[in-house]
């Protein structure tokens, strides 16, 4: 209850920074090209199908070439992006599971595409095909702590291979002239906080950067139903003895500091079968209509302005808000490492 008690929020000010001005176009899209991840992380949506089951039922998607060329060609046509637009191929699902990928790499080097790609590194990437690595934005490589027991309470993987899929990426893309930002996105849990100097040892062998960064509910409703105390007994028990709680008082109580140091351009979120969605907290459940349907930035853009008119009506956004995106604040002051910022 002292958490609701402390959302004193302006909204003005609150649209004010979230809202980037942009002219008349979008320069960044989130989205997923397959609805698969192999990942069993407890605290994300897509983490809790899998462990329950339900994403077994889900038949495989994996976006072709063609379908991407067409997302990009009508974007274009209907002037709704800038033509170096950066196309972040990360939401819910795991982008290494495509085996279309290097065909999507080789066709955004073609048209000046900037790449930025989140990828768990279960699963090696086949680079034998891809041409040039020249045009990407960034890589990040999640991680969920730096040994393999951490990664059986999460992820699931074999913690040698993931390093080694890790390796093998960095040499691949470098030899294709990669230059972008590259790092391990370190996900803080109580029990890997042990880890971190490892991490950072292997961050730097490979030439990377470490952000460290406190794991969240990911898309479960978490953030909402831990700040109104109506969570799941069961699951804040567990929550209670895997993530971190205290830091949350303070990024609320700052709230305006951090909309500001958290402020992004404005961008579009699409599933991966090209329908809008509200918001990076969504899926493809949760589509507003085909991307192929809209023909214009205003039209798009109306069509978010609605949707953050509706949220900001809600006390508690700007505190899930704020809390959902420190995850670009990184905590490695706290391990005597400088603190950067995703960008
Ligand atoms: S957090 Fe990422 S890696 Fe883990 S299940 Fe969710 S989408 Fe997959």
């Amino acid at each position: 209850m002292c958490l609701e008690r402390t959302d004193h929020r302006n909204p003005q000010r609150f649209e004010e920074l979230y809202h980037n001005v942009v002219p008349g176009r979008y320069t960044e899209i989130y989205m997923d090209v397959t609805n698969k991840c192999n990942a069993m992380c407890k605290y994300c949506k897509t983490g809790q199908a899998n462990l329950c089951g339900a994403s077994r039922e889900v038949p495989p998607y994996y976006m072709t070439r063609a379908e991407f060329e067409r997302l990009h060609r009508h974007l274009l046509d209907h002037n709704i992006i800038t033509p170096d637009c950066i196309y972040r191929i990360y939401n819910w699902y795991e982008p290494s599971l495509n085996p279309h990928l290097p065909d999507l790499f080789n066709y955004m080097h073609e048209v000046g595409i900037r790449l930025d790609m989140s990828t768990n590194a279960g699963k090696a990437i086949d680079f034998s095909r891809v041409e040039s690595c020249e045009n990407w934005y960034g890589i990040l490589f999640s991680m969920p702590g730096f040994s393999q027991s951490s990664y059986d309470r999460i992820h699931g993987f074999d913690f040698e291979k993931v390093k080694a899929n890790i390796r093998a990426t960095m040499e691949a893309i470098r030899a294709r002239g990669f230059h972008g930002y590259a790092m391990i996105n370190y996900h803080l849990y109580q029990f890997n906080i042990g880890e971190v100097r490892a991490a950072k040892a292997f961050a730097d062998e490979l030439g990377l950067g470490l952000h460290t960064i406190y794991a969240y509910f990911n898309g479960t409703g978490g953030n909402g139903d831990y700040l109104s105390g109506t969570m799941d007994p069961l699951y804040l028990r567990d929550a209670s003895r895997d993530l971190f709680f205290y830091h949350i008082d303070e990024l609320i109580a700052h709230k305006e500091e951090y909309f500001r140091e958290f402020n992004e351009p404005e961008s579009i979120t699409l599933s991966e079968f090209c329908n809008v969605i509200p918001c990076r907290g969504s899926n493809d459940d949760d589509r507003i209509k085909s991307i192929f349907e809209i023909t214009s930035y205003d039209e798009l853009h109306g069509i978010y302005e609605g949707i953050f008119a509706q949220r900001r009506k809600n006390p508690q956004y700007g505190n899930a808000w704020v809390w959902g995106h420190s995850y670009k604040r990184s905590w490695n002051h706290l391990f005597g490492f400088a603190d950067n910022t995703l960008i």
